[in-house]
Order: C-alpha cells, then sequence, then structure tokens
C-alpha cells in the first residue's frame, strides 16, 4: 500500500532536517523531536509539548508518528519472556520478543513479513513472505518493549536480529535500524549488545563485513554438509558451505570479532556422529562459537528435539575436537517464542 507522509521513525536525523527546513523550520527543531522519539519515548506528535503548538499542527499535516498497535500479549510460565503481536500502519502484523535475564534485557526484532527463505523447521518460513519491514517499524518493537520496561525502572540492554525475516534480505532497512538504535543522541544501544542473526548469504555477509561495526554476527548453521543443510535450508542451494565459510572468515578477519553458529539439533537428522565430525572439521581454526540447542517444534515440520543420549553424543565429538560450544535451554517455548517459532497468528479481520 502506497504510503506518501513519512513515519518520523523511519526518517534518519537529517532527513528529518529536511522535512522541517520544508515547513520552514530551523534545524534545531529536528534535535528536540529526534529527543522526543528516542529519549522521552513519545507515542503522539502532541504529546511533543516542548514544540509550539502551530508547529505540531504543521507537523501532523505533513508526516505522522506511528506507533504499533499491540493485537495480543503472551507471557512464558517461568515470566521470562514476553511474545507481543504487533500490527504496523498497513494492517500487517509481526511479533516481538523480549527476554528478561538477569543483567540483560534482550529484544529479539522481526525484519521482514514473514520469510521468503523457508527453512523446514521454521513456523516464519511456513507462513511466506509478505514484505520487508521499514527502518521505523524495526526500531518501533524496540521502542515498544523499551516504554514498558521504563515503567519498571528498567531498559532495553541487547538487541538480538532473530525475528521474523532474513535480515540481511532486508539490507539497507536494517542497517538503517541498527545506526539509529546506536545513536547516542537516542536510545545508544552499544553495538557490541546487538546480534544479527542470518540464515548464511554469503554476498551479503561480505557486504556486512564491510560497514566497519562491532555489530555481533550470529549464523544459522544447523547442517555440516551440503546433502543436508540443503534439505533443511533451501538458501544453501545458493549460498553452499564453501561460500558462507569463506564469507565468515573474511567478516572475521575485518572485524577482529568471533561468529557465532547457531545450530538447532533435531532428533536423528542432524545431530548424528557424521555431522559433528563434519561441524568440528569445517570450523577447526576458526574464531568462532557454537550455540546447540534442542529443535522448537513447529506444527509444519514433524522433526523433534534431540534425546539426551544423542547430545551427548554429540557433544563428545565437540569436547574431544576442542570446539568450543554453548548447549542452550529453550527459551519461550510454551508461547511459540523460541528461535523458529514466531510467526502472525492472528490475521486481519479482511483476510
Ligand atoms: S529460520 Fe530465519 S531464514 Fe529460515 S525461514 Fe525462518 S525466519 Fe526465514
Amino acid at each position: 500500500m502506497p504510503q506518501k507522509i513519512p513515519n518520523l521513525l523511519d526518517l534518519d536525523h537529517s532527513q528529518l532536517e529536511s522535512l522541517l527546513e520544508s515547513v520552514g523550520q530551523p534545524r534545531y527543531r529536528a534535535d528536540q523531536i529526534w529527543q522526543w522519539l528516542y529519549k522521552q519515548l513519545a507515542t503522539e506528535v502532541q504529546d511533543m509539548t516542548s514544540l509550539p503548538k502551530a508547529l505540531r499542527a504543521k507537523l501532523e499535516e505533513v508526516a505522522v508518528l506511528h506507533t504499533p498497535r499491540v493485537l495480543a500479549t503472551q507471557e512464558s510460565l517461568t515470566g521470562e519472556t514476553r511474545k507481543d503481536l504487533l500490527e504496523m500502519r498497513d494492517g500487517e502484523q509481526v511479533e516481538v520478543v523480549l527476554m528478561r535475564y538477569i543483567q540483560r534485557r534482550t529484544v529479539c526484532v522481526s525484519t521482514q513479513v514473514g520469510c521468503a527463505i523457508g527453512c523446514r523447521f521454521c513456523a516464519t518460513g511456513q507462513m511466506g513472505f509478505q514484505r520487508n519491514l521499514s527502518s521505523g517499524e524495526i526500531v518501533a518493537q524496540v521502542l515498544h518493549f523499551e516504554r514498558a520496561l521504563r515503567t519498571q525502572g528498567r531498559r532495553v540492554t541487547n538487541i538480538v536480529f532473530m525475528g521474523m525475516g532474513e535480515p540481511l534480505l532486508n539490507y539497507n532497512n536494517t542497517l538503517a535500524a541498527i545506526t539509529r538504535l546506536m545513536d547516542p543522541a537516542g536510545l545508544q544501544i552499544g553495538q557490541r549488545r546487538m546480534t544479527l542473526s542470518t540464515v548464511g548469504i554469503s554476498t551479503a555477509i561480505r557486504r556486512f563485513a564491510k560497514e566497519k561495526l562491532q555489530v555481533n554476527l550470529a549464523v544459522s548453521l544447523h547442517a555440516a554438509t551440503d546433502e543436508l543443510r540443503s534439505e533443511l535450508m533451501p538458501v544453501d542451494q545458493r549460498h553452499d558451505l564453501d561460500a558462507l565459510f569463506a564469507a565468515v572468515q573474511e567478516y572475521i578477519n575485518r572485524t577482529n570479532r568471533e561468529v557465532t553458529f547457531e545450530w538447532a539439533l533435531i532428533d536423528g537428522v542432524n545431530d548424528t556422529p557424521e555431522q559433528a565430525a563434519a561441524l568440528a572439521a569445517r570450523i577447526a581454526g576458526m574464531l568462532v562459537h557454537v550455540n546447540l540447542i534442542p529443535l522448537n517444534p513447529t506444527d509444519g515440520y514433524p522433526g523433534q528435539p534431540s534425546s539426551e543420549e544423542h547430545v551427548e553424543a554429540f557433544t563428545d565429538i565437540l569436547d574431544r575436537r576442542h570446539i568450543p560450544y554453548t548447549l542452550r535451554l529453550r527459551r519461550g517455548g510454551d508461547i511459540q517464542a523460541g528461535c523458529g517459532q514466531l510467526r502472525a497468528r492472528i490475521h486481519r479481520q479482511s483476510t
């Protein structure tokens, strides 16, 4: 749907200055509005009370401040994980997750409505692709939980780009969102507290390596042979493991940052001794860490989380090869907020 009037959250600072100049306003007004958006967390133009009334009225003529509507909220039984379903300006819906740890409050944001990649075990992939989210729609998900946390005297400390969608296929908007989230005049979230998770678009990883950022990179690997990986993740047919590992090594060389490989342990599928040995052989000597997490089951895929025996046999091989890994707990599984489980569950009345 064409939306000619810009959303203030989609503008970078210089675009906001240009907008204000176009209505005869000085540049410093942009600083004031920026503060209202990203420090005071305004949800309406009329909240910006340090602006003259006439300017607020003018601003409402030339732009909107769109705050996504909350359609549903689910809390996990432990209270650590909360998942909200948000409605965007055109009615599209995305899920965003807040994970509360002792020291951290991490928001898992979506970058697309649905996903075109179609990993077999992923609920988002099973729903297909609708559209990219704008930079403002990505940032709005963080602002949403920042508002909720501030009422408890807390704030968002970390962001993971691991929700619905493949961030590197929405490259420019994801990059613009990262830039805005780390802005010292705004939310000021440290680059090293952000993690971008990709399915492994090797060309885009190489491009991202050149951005001179210190953002963490996580790659969904899930298999160490092209034969198995292309069965689980169609992306492997265009970006095979050789291309992927070369791109990851370039990212490490350029950023000097450790890269994480995500591995959802699927019983009898990718938790075999052969896969563990292939993984160890592929990554020996690289500055990488493996995150093992038993699969979060979804309705559209018959795979189940690995048995304890399989997990033990798999990790034994990694131990023997001195491969650094962490065996993670599944979080938010009871509210389908775990990795690979997000999908917009409430549909518009008209659909
Ligand atoms: S795992 Fe990521 S890339 Fe794969 S289908 Fe799901 S959202 Fe898309």
